[in-house]
């Protein structure tokens, strides 16, 4: 979907209305039409970009410093004993709404298991896939960011990386 019709790119031009809480030049931030709790809001960058693997590090880095204010206000506001920070990449991760949005939601203590288990359950991997799995993300984590691009345009250190994703598979 491009900007004109995406739903957030119209909420943050103020085409459809929302329940807004923060903007800045670069982000947007409103409250969650479906609340999970009090105060859930959605922060956005203006500029649309559905994944955060397909934004830029200065996108993410403007959408982090809105993330942080909407954090520590939305948890003064509510006097929340804690907060959630979810962000959902992609539809097998949940991701409904194709614009990059970072869900800030008060917790509170009176709510029962915090945890992120509440989501997904503890899965159990030996060892060996556990060093596998780490050597590989941080060979693919290698020269990402020196070119200060979207990870579109892929250095060399990174294309040789991604050769390599291939040589793991977790069976669920
Ligand atoms: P996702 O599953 O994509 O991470 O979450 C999308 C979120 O957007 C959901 O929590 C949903 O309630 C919220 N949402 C969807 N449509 C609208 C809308 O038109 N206005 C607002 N304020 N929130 C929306
Ligand atoms: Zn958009």
């Amino acid at each position: 979907m491009d900007e004109k019709q995406c739903l957030f790119c119209r909420i943050a031009r103020g085409e459809i209305p929302s329940k807004k809480v923060y903007e800045d030049s670069e982000s947007f931030a409103f409250l969650d039409i479906n609340p999970r709790n009090p105060g859930h809001v959605l922060v956005i960058p203006k500029k649309h970009v559905v994944t955060i693997t397909e934004a830029s590090e200065e996108d993410v880095s403007s959408l982090a410093k809105a993330l942080r204010r909407v954090a520590i206000a939305a948890q003064k506001a509510t006097n929340a004993d804690g907060l959630s920070i979810l962000q959902n990449n992609g539809h097998a991760a949940g991701q409904i709404v194709a614009h990059l949005h970072f869900h800030v939601i008060p917790r509170f203590s009176s709510e029962g298991p915090p945890s992120l288990e509440a989501v997904l359950q503890v899965k159990k991997f030996d060892e060996e896939s556990m060093n596998r799995i780490a050597s590989l993300i941080s060979e693919n984590a290698k020269g990402i960011g020196e070119t200060a691009k979207p990870n579109t345009e892929k250095t060399e250190k990174e294309s040789a990386a991604e050769g390599k994703k291939e040589e793991i598979s977790f069976e669920f």
